[in-house]
């Protein structure tokens, strides 16, 4: 829970997030997912296992979500920088880290 929406700065309502999530996210604690149009709580790491919601594309690149708590997180925080394709894009971060054998990590579930 955000704090301007009355959340604590207790560390078990923190979780360690970069600033690129971090201002996504804003203070929004829910969004649509585009599949269903359902607006739903976003995922909740502190609560919630990745696996559950989310796996790699085939090639490494995006996220795909899963669930509709996936789907409205990746379109909500643009986990995949669909709204600036710049060429800065993670999509690109992502590119070079799995050519380097780096990404996506061995425990996370992969698209077939
Ligand atoms: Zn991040």
């Amino acid at each position: 829970m955000p704090q301007s929406l009355g959340g604590s700065d207790e560390p078990d309502n923190l979780a360690l997030a970069c600033s690129r999530c971090n201002g996504r996210r804003y203070n929004f604690t829910t969004g649509i997912d585009p599949k269903t149009k359902i607006e739903v709580s976003l995922f909740n790491p502190r609560q919630q296992q990745w696996a559950d919601h989310f796996i790699w594309r085939e090639d490494g690149l995006k996220i795909l979500g899963t669930t509709p708590i996936g789907r409205a997180t990746c379109a909500r925080l643009d986990l995949n920088d669909e709204r600036y394709d710049e060429d800065d894009s993670i999509r690109k971060v992502r590119q070079f880290w799995v050519l380097s054998g780096w990404h996506p990590p061995d425990e996370d579930p992969r698209q077939d």
